[in-house]
């Protein structure tokens, strides 16, 4: 891809993406290494790039929703191990197997169906300990020894997942206690039992930056990893950096006189003369179609400047007033750096009332990816 000439671009710094990894590694108990939660396209930010660079820095374990994702990343070169965090249908199972993918037991009737199909997989299962999303209730131990006693299911891991493990308040923290004790009785007994316990996980990346070191094979980081908190604050414990700019162009710049208005709706209509920039980026690409409405800004010559009027499909209107000297063709920072200014994910998600994950992982495949520090 060649930016110069690109309409729209998500730019991703390996070396931030590297550092993160080694960070939350060196925040990892001895024994624990790093599971990179790559779903979702790498939450918006190039799955193959980023896996990739992180197989470089050691990186030996990826998570991913679906088989699919699963595939491409076997299919661009991603060896060690990829665990299927979703629930995949058992009629996949000879796809599974062909491309050395690890799938998750969602519970006893997913691992039944699994099983029935004859073919030997590699699976973790998945404990419920309190989210109660996927998982075989942890209390269920008659369901937990029939699940290992089945026949095709090899039994590689085991885990859990934290549903309230980012919540200071102190119900929540004692919840998240509650689940790490139901986790580690369940594989204390699993253990008795002489049941294969094999690589165990349970936190995601707020399990990692507000827990102490856990007694695991593998810590799955998925937000922290490109270097930002679900909404803000950033979390300060580790030093984490953004991994991902979004940028476009100016295409025109144009005099809007008092009165006029522009755009759908004719929604922005300044009553006094105004410069009236075009982006070229809009809600196709990922972007909230509200953010002007709620206060969305863009950097332009390292200058904050307001969106206004709503927001097309594939072009965003901003005022440029306060840029005098901003000519077409000029980049359009909407995340990341631009000179001494910044706009962070935190800030966007927060005023579009989502969290970064979701803002980011729909960050769309129209926009290509530029890898800076690769
Ligand atoms: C998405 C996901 C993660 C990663 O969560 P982050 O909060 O982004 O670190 C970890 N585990 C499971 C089961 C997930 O679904």
């Amino acid at each position: 891809m060649d930016e110069r000439t690109a309409r729209a671009w998500r730019e991703i710094d390996l070396e931030a993406v590297a550092h993160n990894a080694n960070t939350l590694q060196s925040a990892l108990a001895p024994g624990c290494g790093l599971m990179a939660v790559v779903k979702a396209d790498a939450y918006g930010h190039g799955a193959l790039p980023i896996a990739r660079r992180l197989e470089r820095e050691g990186v030996a374990a990826f998570a991913v929703a679906c088989l699919e994702e699963g595939a491409a990343l076997r299919r661009g070169g991603i060896g060690g191990e990829i665990l299927v965090l979703g629930c995949t249908s058992p009629q996949m199972a000879p796809s599974l197997a062909r491309w050395d993918l690890t799938q998750t037991v969602a519970d006893e009737a997913h691992g039944l169906a699994l099983s029935s199909q004859g073919v030997p997989l590699r699976v973790h299962l998945a404990l419920d300990t309190g989210m109660r999303r996927l998982g075989v209730p942890a209390g269920d131990r008659e369901a937990i020894a029939r699940l290992c006693a089945l026949p095709n299911l090899d039994i590689r891991g085991v885990f859990s997942h934290l549903c309230v493990s980012d919540s200071p308040l102190p119900e929540d923290r004692r919840y998240t206690l509650d689940q790490l004790s139901l986790f580690y009785d369940t594989l204390r007994w699993m253990k008795t039992r002489s049941l294969p316990v094999g690589e165990t996980h349970i936190q995601a990346s707020y399990g990692i930056l507000n827990l102490p070191p856990q007694p695991c094979r593998w810590a799955r980081a998925g937000i922290a990893l490109y270097g930002v908190g679900s909404a803000p604050p950033r979390p300060s414990r580790l030093p984490l950096r953004p991994v991902l700019s979004l940028r476009a162009r100016l295409a025109t710049v144009r005099s809007l006189a008092a009165g006029e208005g522009a755009g759908y709706g004719l929604a922005f209509r300044p009553d006094t003369p105004r410069r009236l920039g075009v982006v070229t980026i809009g809600y196709a690409d990922g972007l909230p179609r509200d953010l002007p409405q709620r206060g969305g800004q863009v950097l332009l010559r390292g200058r904050r400047c307001p969106m206004v009027g709503r927001m097309c499909m594939d072009q965003l209107l901003v005022d440029v007033t306060g840029v005098p000297a901003s000519t077409p063709g000029d980049v359009v920072t909407l995340l990341g750096r631009d000179g001494g200014a910044e706009i962070t994910a935190e800030e966007i998600a927060a005023i579009c009332g989502t969290i970064t994950n979701e803002l980011l992982s729909r960050l769309g495949s129209r926009l290509p990816l530029v890898t800076r520090n690769g």
